[in-house]
C-alpha cells in the first residue's frame, strides 16, 4: 500500500514575557484554525499525491513515457483500459465541499491514445465526476436541519469550519428527503409491523390555505430486548402523508401486519381508517389529546377559564392514576364516569360530548387480553406518551419563526425528522453508507531532527 505523507508548517511565537508572545488562547485560536483549514488542505495534498502515483504507474516516469501501460480505470471515450498519455494540471482547482470544509484539487489529466479523449482520472475513480458537495456534507446538514432553524443550522455547521449556509441546509434537507424513499413503503424495505400502531394528524402552516395542511402520521411501538427491569418500546415510523387525506395513509397501513392494539388521537376520520384497516383490532384513545381536546371543548362551552384547567389536570391525572394503580378496566370506567358526571353538573354540552363519545375506547388498553399482550411494551400509557414526545418536537420545529412552509419543503423537513428520531431503516441505511467508519490507518509523526 503507498505511504503518503503531508508536513505542516507553522510560525510559533517564542516563549517570552511582554505582549506578542505565546500565550495559551494564542495556541487555542491556532488550534481552531488549523481544525477549520487543515483537514481539508492535508485531504487534498493527499489526494495529489495518490493521483501522481496512479499516473506514473498510468503513463510511465515524467521524463520517460511508456506506451501501451494498463490502467485501473477506462477511457470515459472508448472504454479502453490502457495506453494513456500525461496531459498536465489543470489551472484551475477543482472545488468539493465536504464535511471537514472545502477540499480544493489540483486535477491531472491525461489523454486516451486510442480515442483523443482527455479527462481526470482521479475523479473518476474516485465517482465524482458532476459532484460539487459530497453526500455526507448533505447529510450532516440535513441532520442539523431538522433539529433547528435553516440559519442556525448553517451558523452551527460554519462555526465548525464546514462550508454551510441557511440556504445550503435548506438545500441538503431537499437533497436528502427524496432517498428515504421506504418511507412507509413496506415494500421498500420499511418497517412491516409493531404491537401498537398509533395514528395521528396535526396541522401545520404550509402552503396556501389559512388553516394550513393535515401533517399524517403513523407510528408503531415494538419491544425493544434488554434487562427484564427496564425493557422499554421501540418507536418505528409507519406511515407519513403531508397535505392529503387519511384515506392516502390507508394504502400504507394496509401492507402492515395486524397489530395488536390501535391508538388514535380522536378526529373521527383517524378512526374510521383504523376501522376500514383493520376491523377486529380495538381501538385506544390518546389519552394525552383527550385530555387537550377535553380543554378545547370546555372554551367552546364557555366553562370558567381556572375550572376548565384544572379539570384538564385532573383527568391527566385520572388517566395515569388508573395506569399506576393498577386498576381493572370496570374501576377504571367507574373513575371515568365520576368525573364525567362532575362535567356533566355544570352543564358544558361539548365536554360532555366529547368524554361520552371516547367512554367506549378510553381504557382499551386496560382490557385484560390486550394488557397481557403488551405488557412487555411498558405501561398501558406508553402509546400517548411517545405520540406527545414526538408531537412536541415535530411543533417545535415547524413553528420556527412563524413562517410558511411549502407542501413539499414541509414534507421533506418531517421525513427527515422523524426517520432520525425514530431510527427508521432508511435513515439509518443511507448514514451508515455516508457516514462508514475510517479505514485508513495514519500516525502523526514527530520529526526530530536536532534530537541529541
Ligand atoms: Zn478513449
Amino acid at each position: 500500500m503507498p505511504t503518503i505523507s503531508v508536513t505542516l508548517c507553522a510560525e510559533v511565537p517564542e516563549l517570552a514575557e511582554g505582549p506578542g508572545a505565546l500565550s495559551w488562547s494564542m495556541v487555542e485560536a491556532w488550534a481552531v484554525a488549523m481544525r477549520e483549514e487543515v483537514p481539508a488542505a492535508a485531504l487534498a495534498v493527499s489526494l495529489e499525491q495518490v493521483q501522481d502515483q496512479l499516473i506514473d504507474r498510468v503513463c510511465g516516469p515524467r521524463w520517460l513515457p511508456v506506451r501501451g501501460l494498463p490502467a485501473p480505470f477506462g477511457c470515459p471515450g472508448c472504454g479502453v483500459m490502457q495506453d494513456f498519455a500525461r496531459k498536465g494540471k489543470r489551472t484551475r482547482a477543482r472545488r468539493v465541499d465536504t464535511s471537514v470544509g472545502v477540499v480544493r484539487l489540483q486535477l491531472a489529466n491525461v489523454g486516451c491514445r486510442d480515442c483523443g479523449r482527455v479527462f481526470a482520472p482521479l475523479l473518476l475513480m474516485l465517482d465524482l465526476t458532476g459532484r460539487r458537495r459530497t453526500d455526507r456534507l448533505a447529510v450532516d446538514l440535513a441532520e442539523l436541519a431538522s433539529q433547528m432553524s435553516f440559519a442556525r443550522a448553517g451558523a452551527v455547521a460554519h462555526s465548525f469550519g464546514v462550508p454551510a449556509s441557511p440556504g445550503r441546509a435548506h438545500q441538503a434537507v431537499a437533497d436528502i428527503a427524496p432517498r428515504l424513499a421506504s418511507v412507509g413503503r413496506v415494500e421498500l424495505g420499511g418497517p412491516s409491523r409493531a404491537a401498537v400502531v398509533v395514528l395521528d394528524g396535526t396541522g401545520v402552516r404550509a402552503g396556501r390555505r389559512r388553516l394550513g395542511v393535515n401533517t399524517n402520521i403513523a407510528l408503531g411501538l415494538s419491544a425493544r430486548s434488554g434487562p427484564r427491569r427496564r425493557r422499554r418500546a421501540q418507536t418505528a415510523l409507519l406511515g407519513l402523508t403531508v397535505d392529503q387525506p387519511w384515506s392516502a395513509m390507508a394504502t400504507q397501513l394496509a401492507a402492515l401486519e395486524t397489530p395488536t392494539m390501535v391508538v388514535v388521537d380522536g378526529e373521527l376520520a383517524v378512526t374510521r381508517v383504523a376501522e376500514l384497516t383493520w376491523p377486529d383490532v380495538p381501538i385506544q384513545r390518546c389519552w394525552w389529546h383527550l385530555a387537550r381536546a377535553l380543554r378545547w371543548a370546555l372554551y367552546a362551552d364557555k366553562a370558567p377559564h381556572r375550572w376548565s384547567r384544572d379539570k384538564r389536570g385532573e383527568l391527566t391525572e385520572l388517566l395515569r392514576s388508573t395506569a399506576r394503580e393498577h386498576l381493572t378496566h370496570a374501576q377504571a370506567l367507574a373513575r371515568y364516569d365520576a368525573f364525567v358526571d362532575s362535567v356533566r353538573a355544570e352543564d358544558h354540552h361539548a365536554a360532555l360530548e366529547l368524554l361520552t363519545g371516547a367512554r367506549d375506547q378510553v381504557f382499551t388498553c386496560l382490557q385484560p387480553g390486550i394488557r397481557h399482550d403488551l405488557r412487555r411494551l411498558g405501561g398501558p400509557e406508553l402509546g400517548s406518551g411517545l405520540l406527545e414526545r414526538v408531537m412536541r418536537e415535530l411543533n417545535a420545529r415547524t413553528d420556527i419563526g412563524g413562517s410558511r412552509w411549502s407542501v413539499d419543503g414541509l414534507r421533506d423537513l418531517i421525513t427527515i425528522q422523524l426517520t432520525r428520531m425514530t431510527h427508521h431503516p432508511a435513515w439509518t441505511t443511507l448514514r451508515q453508507s455516508t457516514h462508514p467508519p475510517n479505514p485508513i490507518d495514519f500516525k502523526i509523526n514527530h520529526l526530530k531532527f536536532n534530537a541529541g
